[in-house]
Order: structure tokens, then sequence, then C-alpha cells
């Protein structure tokens, strides 16, 4: 059962996590960023991109979303210490032989889907490279669209890993990192032993159900189903709460420096 961040237990646990050995992490769609009708439309305000460009300068920040880096950081307008796309598959300077592969198939995927879904409208087929999303929050009978897209990723070769989304699937390799093993990696690649992670969706479960290291999940959102410890009612609630942890923080290294 998840719990309000924001009343005084979460934001005990808030106090022993923000630290500048914690590493911090976000999604971005509906977290950083609010979800919009179309999704080549998003944005982050001017004042939380502000805050981010402080955060960063007191800790490490990692960025894991679904959408491409190149995507990702066009919508940011700054850069994080480390920024992984494609839902864990995408990472800055892969062996190109890695990516290529994951390329490769999403290609085959996409051009199989195409002929399948393209009578469909309000589906669109999103090619990231290394994963592919099928969005269909404008489609008439989403219901509809949903078993119809269901129904054409049964038929593809190679057989893709399917995560859902709100009013999107998406399509990644079976070897692909997921979130969850990412944000490990990142942990890893910092040397941090422990992390705080906001995400809004179902992709962002593989974050909160990690068991084996130590992380703070955040779900955007009351949700019943999320397996995060604590969760914010809305995304405002997100970005006042950056500002606090810049500054606290900043107090920390004021008494560090003391
Ligand atoms: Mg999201």
């Amino acid at each position: 059962m998840s719990s309000y961040l924001l009343h005084s237990k979460g934001l005990a646990a808030l106090a022993r996590y923000v630290a500048p050995d914690t590493l911090l992490a976000f999604d971005l769609d509906g977290t950083l960023a609010t979800i919009v009708d179309d999704f080549s439309a998003a944005k982050i305000t001017e004042p939380v991109r502000t805050t981010l460009e402080r955060l960063i300068k007191l800790v490490k920040v990692t960025l894991i979303t679904g959408r491409s880096r190149k995507d990702a950081l066009a919508i940011l307008g700054f850069e994080p210490h480390l920024v992984i796309g494609n839902h864990g598959a995408e990472w800055p300077g892969d062996p190109d032989t890695r990516n290529q592969h994951f390329v490769q198939c999403c290609t085959a995927w996409r051009d199989q889907l195409y002929d399948q879904l393209k009578g469909i409208q309000g589906v669109e087929i999103e090619f990231k490279g290394e994963s592919l999303t099928i969005h269909y929050r404008r489609a008439i009978e989403q219901d509809k669209a949903l078993s119809l897209i269901d129904a054409a990723i049964g038929k593809l070769a190679p057989r893709p890993k399917r995560i859902g989304g709100k009013y999107v699937v998406n399509l990644l390799p079976m070897e692909a990192l997921s979130k969850g093993e990412a944000l490990v990696a990142a942990m890893d690649r910092f040397g941090l032993k422990r992390a705080i992670y906001f995400g809004d969706d179902i992709t962002d479960e593989e974050v909160f159900k990690l068991g084996c290291v130590d992380v703070l999940g955040v779900h955007i959102g009351k949700d019943n189903q999320t397996t995060a410890a604590y969760y914010l009612n809305r995304q405002s609630e997100l970005f006042a709460l950056l500002n606090s942890m810049v500054l606290m923080l900043e107090v920390q290294r004021e008494k560090e420096e003391g």
C-alpha cells in the first residue's frame, strides 16, 4: 500500500534519502513534463527546468524515459548527468553493434505493423530506434484500437517485449534492459547505493518493484495498483518538492563547507 509522500512518514523518509550520495532519477512524460494530446508537443516548464539545473549542481540526476535520448534532451533543454532512452535500452555511447541489433528489430516491427494498422484512425506508430511506441490516445474507439494493435503484435517476428502505458503500447527487443535494470546500472555507474525515483506509468513499476537496491519510489498520482512506497497527488506537488530538495541539499552543502 502506497503512502502519501507529504505526510510525516513520507517526509521523514525523504529527509533520509535527500543527500549528495543519493541518485535522483526521473521519468519524463507525466512526471517532469506534462502529458499532452500531441506526444510530440511535450515540454517542461521554465521554472521546472531552472530548478533541475540547480539540482544537477548538488546531486547526480538521471532521466530514464521511454523517449529516444535525442527527443528527451530536446524537451529538457539541459543535460542531466545521464539520460537513458527507450525504456532503458538506449545508453549514451553504447557499442554500435548492440544498438544496431535493437534498431533492426524495431525497423522490422515498424514495417510489419504499418501494413496492419494503417487503416485504424487515431493510431500512430512512433519509431524511436531501440524501441517502438504505438499511440492510440486519439483513436475514436480506444478499446477496439487496442485489441487490433495487440492482434497485430501477436503476429510480429521476432517476438517483442510488450510494455503497456497510458494509451500507448511499447515494444522492445527481448534483450533490452528494463527501466529497473537501467536504474541499477546507473547507480553502479555513479557508485551510489541509494536512489529516489519519480514516475507515473506502468513502465515505472519496473523500478518501484526493485527489491535488490535501496530505492525510494514515488508514483505521480494516487494509484491503487502501484508498488511504489509513496505517491504524490499530482505533478504540481513534484515541482514544489524539487525546490525543497534544492534547499535541503544547499543547506547540507553549507554545513559541510561550514
Ligand atoms: Mg511517464
